[in-house]
C-alpha cells in the first residue's frame, strides 16, 4: 500500500455477476471509472451475494464473475491500481448488512422505486426471494465498508445511494461518531441507455444488449435489427430523431459529430434510409469496440492474470472490511464478554 493510495478518497461500485457488460454500462458507468481510476482509490465490486434471482442458474453467475473481470481487464481498469471484489469473499458484506438493517424500516425499501419496478418485473415470472428485497440494504453496506466517498452507477442506483446517505446518518448520529462518511453518487454521460428493442434500459437480463465482447458480425447484425422510429414507414418519410435509439447511440458512440449531424438533418427531411443511418453507426460501434475486443482476447488467454487481479483486489477489500467492522463493533460496543473480567 502506498502512502498516495491512503491519502485518495474513495470509490466504491460494482455490477451484478448476470452476463457479460454491454454498452449501457460503458456510457453509463464505466466511462467515469476509468477516468477517475487514478484520482480515487477504487473498489470495483462483483456482488455475486445480490443475485438471488438466478438463485436457479448459478453455472450463470460462476460464469459472469469470470466475464465481468474480462470486461473490465478489457475496457481498461487497472487491477493494479484498483481492487477487483469478489463481494461473497468478504463475507463481513453480510455482516454488515445485518447490522445496518436494524435502521432501516420496512417501509423505505418497500418504498424505494428501483426495488418496486425490479419485484414486479420478477413477480411477473416468479415470487421475489427475501434477498432480492433486501438487495439495497447490502448495497448499502457496499458502499460504507469502504467508506466511500462517491459513487459512480447509472441513475437506476440512485435511490440506493440516496438510502446509503440516510443509513450513515442514522449509525453516526446512533453511535455519536463519524464512522461513515456521506457518499455521492455520479452518473453517466448517458444515464440510462435504452435497449435494442427501444425498451428503457439496455440491460444484460433482457436480451437487447450489445455486448463489449460482442465481434463484429454479430454488432452488426444486432444494429440492423435495432427498433428506429416507429412511424417512418419510408425512407422517404420525414423522421424523428429524438428519442430513436439508433441517434441515441449514434449521439453516445460516434465521434464523427459532422456525420451524425448530416444524418439526422437527412433523417429529419426523409432523405436518408435506416440502412445507411444503421450502417454508420454499426461501423462506429465496430471502431469502438475493437481495442476492447484486442485486450479482452490477451486476458481470455492469460487466465491467471485475471485470476491475480481478482484475488489481490479482494484481499486488499477484504483488509479494509476487516478494519472498518472493528470500527463498527466498537461504536456498537458489541464487547460483551469484556464484561465479564
Ligand atoms: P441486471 O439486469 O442483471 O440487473 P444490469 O444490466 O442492470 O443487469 P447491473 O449489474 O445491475 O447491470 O448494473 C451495473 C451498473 O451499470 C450500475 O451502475 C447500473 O446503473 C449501470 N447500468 C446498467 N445498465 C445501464 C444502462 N442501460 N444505462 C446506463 N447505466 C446502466
Ligand atoms: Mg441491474
Amino acid at each position: 500500500m502506498t502512502s498516495d493510495s491512503t491519502a485518495r478518497r474513495r470509490i466504491l461500485t460494482g455490477v451484478r455477476p448476470t452476463g457479460a457488460l454491454h454498452l449501457g454500462h460503458y456510457a453509463g458507468a464505466l466511462e467515469n471509472w476509468l477516468r477517475l481510476q487514478r484520482e480515487y482509490e477504487c473498489y470495483f465490486l462483483i456482488a455475486d451475494y445480490q443475485v438471488s434471482d438466478y438463485a436457479d442458474d448459478l453455472d450463470r453467475v460462476r460464469e459472469s464473475v469470470i466475464e465481468v473481470a474480462l470486461d473490465w481487464l478489457a475496457v481498461g481498469l487497472d487491477p493494479n491500481d484498483s481492487h477487483y471484489t469478489i463481494e461473497s469473499m468478504v463475507p463481513e458484506h453480510a455482516e454488515l448488512t445485518t447490522w445496518l438493517s436494524w435502521w432501516v424500516p420496512l417501509g423505505m425499501l418497500q418504498r424505494n422505486p428501483t426495488l418496486k419496478a425490479e419485484m414486479a418485473d420478477l413477480e411477473a415470472g416468479k415470487s421475489v426471494p427475501v434477498a432480492f428485497f433486501n438487495y439495497p440494504m447490502m448495497q448499502v453496506a457496499n458502499i460504507l465498508m469502504p467508506k466511500a466517498h462517491l459513487v459512480p452507477v447509472g441513475d437506476d442506483q440512485l435511490p440506493h445511494i440516496e438510502l446509503t446517505r440516510e443509513v450513515a446518518r442514522r449509525f453516526n448520529r446512533m453511535f455519536e461518531r463519524d464512522v461513515f462518511p456521506e457518499p455521492e453518487a455520479l452518473v453517466g454521460r448517458v444515464a440510462r441507455l435504452v435497449g435494442l428493442d427501444g425498451d428503457a434500459k439496455m440491460s444484460k437480463s433482457r436480451n437487447n444488449a450489445i455486448f463489449l465482447k460482442d465481434d463484429e458480425a454479430t454488432v452488426t447484425q444486432k444494429v440492423r435489427g435495432m427498433f428506429t422510429d416507429p412511424t417512418r414507414l419510408r425512407a422517404t418519410d420525414p423522421g424523428h430523431v429524438e428519442g430513436n435509439p439508433v441517434f441515441i447511440y449514434h449521439d453516445a458512440f460516434n465521434p464523427n459529430v459532422e456525420e451524425v449531424n448530416d444524418l439526422k438533418e437527412r433523417y429529419l427531411v426523409g432523405k436518408v434510409g435506416d440502412v445507411e443511418v444503421k450502417t454508420k453507426l454499426a461501423a462506429a460501434l465496430n471502431t469502438f469496440l475493437d481495442p476492447i475486443r484486442e485486450r479482452r482476447a490477451y486476458f481470455e488467454a492469460h487466465p491467471s492474470e485475471v485470476r491475480e487481479a481478482l484475488e489481490n483486489g479482494t484481499a486488499r477489500a477484504r483488509a479494509t472490511a476487516q478494519a472498518t467492522m472493528a470500527e463498527v463493533r466498537d461504536a456498537m460496543r458489541i464487547n460483551y464478554l469484556d464484561r465479564l473480567r
